[in-house]
């Protein structure tokens, strides 16, 4: 019989069962930030630990940098002493770091993939949910959190319960205006923010086989947003031409070797899944959330639901319409909105900037709207930067800043302001997420920010498309 990739990945990596039925399992790859590790690091000092694998580890800084001036110290001291804290952790524990005027740095998402350090076939973990992302590339990566961030970093090893494995295929062609954000909050949407409790997801059919590695990433990005513990698409030769030639990639025969194991990783094609679903592209619109959470959803088209809907759950759904102060039955086109972000690790690659900057060329950001792009890294910021990208922004009224997370989190000074309205390309909609407890946000793809951002008001991408 078959294995899936999460099988065969989970088997090679295994220390051992423990007696609580999880496995310990061998990480190969763990990946820092500031956040979540300053209280890790101080249990290690405590304890006159080491880092067991310093060399299996790598830091940078992304989710308090400021994205506007970024002169040391920060205004904020509570950022400032985040960022002390890791520069100083990564010194006195042999730690490479990706810091903030390194070349490399940006959001630990964004460039564990373009440095090559994700690769198929691994066990990843890092301190931040959306570590589902390097599924995109047939790793198995878990978000973890503080004191799992310890755990890894003395042992190199993750205590994990067993998971179920669900296929989520989706075939046929995206229509023109739908992107793969629209396929990650479909998904989220059909099968709920909880349907993935317990299970990783593999994404495939035609349609992923077809995507870019970016538009791979977005979907894996989303994956824990509908409860899913890890999402993965198997490694294909896209997989292998994305990783040719990255600085921390084999090189030579040693890629050769590592394209034979990396595509082998893949799930067989006799594998048995504990579920299956198929999706269809064609019958896609562009998505926009009306809730708070990724899940409360609708078509650009639709109207805001009421919650008497068949299989709604109208006590959340009235919840969320006081929260967003938004009435059932208007259409969410022509929803006015405050800001535009275009950022975060799910859609601030350079292909997001490329297709919203494409909506943008020639038009204006509406006179009410605060709109700024926050490219994913530095190596993704010189990128736009090369293709003239920044003027194309700005020109359009856009502000054109540093990379980090930004407004995803509102951890730095890019927050929302009061109940501003927030069109975002970011990945959660929680109550408060953006920096302002009463703040709203609308997550969307980032081309639809775009045309959110020109029109003042959410509106469908599809009409400005060529
Ligand atoms: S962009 Fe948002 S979701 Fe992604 S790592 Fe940063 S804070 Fe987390």
């Amino acid at each position: 019989m078959g294995k899936t990739l999460l099988q065969k990945v989970w088997d090679r990596h295994t220390v051992r069962m423990l007696p609580t039925g999880q496995t310990q399992v061998f990480i190969g790859l763990h990946l820092i930030h500031e956040v979540t590790t300053p209280q890790a690091f101080d249990v290690l000092r405590a304890r006159g630990w080491r880092v067991a694998r310093p060399g299996r580890t790598f830091a940078t800084v992304d989710h308090i940098v400021p994205t506007a001036d970024r002169t040391r110290p920060f205004l904020d001291l509570l950022a400032e002493d985040m960022a002390t804290a890791l520069e100083r952790n990564c010194r006195d524990f042999g730690i490479r770091l990706a810091g903030l005027d390194d070349e490399r740095q940006g959001i630990v998402h964004v460039i564990g993939p373009e440095l090559g350090l994700t690769q198929p076939g691994m066990t990843i973990a890092c301190g931040d949910s959306h570590t589902s992302t390097h599924g995109a590339f047939g790793a198995v990566a878990f978000g973890i959190g503080t004191s799992q961030v310890r755990d890894v970093l003395a042992s190199q090893c993750l205590a994990i319960e067993p998971l179920k494995v669900r296929r989520i295929r989706i075939t046929g062609s995206l229509p023109a205006g739908v992107y793969a954000k629209d396929v990650a909050l479909t998904i989220i949407h059909r099968l709920g923010v909880g349907g993935g409790v317990g299970h990783a997801y593999e994404y495939a059919g035609d349609t992923i086989e077809r995507m870019s590695m970016d538009e791979r990433m977005t979907i894996c990005n989303m994956s824990i947003e509908g409860g899913a513990r890890v999402g993965y698409v198997n490694p294909d030769e896209t997989t292998v031409e994305y990783l040719r030639g990255r600085p921390f990639a084999p090189s030579g025969d040693a890629f050769e070797r590592a394209r034979a194991w990396w595509t082998a990783s893949a799930s067989d094609p006799d594998a048995i899944y504990d579920d299956d679903v198929e999706m269809k592209a064609d019958e896609m619109t562009p998505v926009v959330t009306w809730g708070v959470n990724p899940g409360q959803s609708i078509g650009v088209g639709e109207a805001i639901p009421s919650g008497a809907e068949p299989g709604s759950d109208a006590e959340a759904v009235a919840a969320a319409l006081e929260y967003m102060q938004l009435e059932a039955g208007r259409p969410i086109a022509g929803l006015r909105v405050d800001v535009a972000f275009i950022g975060s690790c799910t859609n601030a690659r350079l292909s997001d900037l490329r297709e919203a900057a494409r909506i943008v060329r020639g038009r204006r950001v509406a006179p009410h709207v605060k709109a700024l792009v926050v490219p994913g890294s530095a190596a993704v910021k010189r990128a736009a930067e090369g293709e003239g990208l920044d003027e194309t922004f700005r020109a359009a009224g856009f502000e054109w800043r540093a990379a980090g997370c930004s407004m995803c989190l509102g951890m730095n000074p890019d927050k929302l302001q009061g109940a501003q309205v927030c069109a975002a390309s970011s990945n959660r909609n929680f109550k408060g997420r953006q920096g302002s407890p009463t703040g709203r946000t609308l997550l969307m793809s980032p081309a639809m920010v775009a045309a959110a951002a020109v029109a003042g008001e959410v509106t469908d991408v599809r009409a400005l498309v060529d």
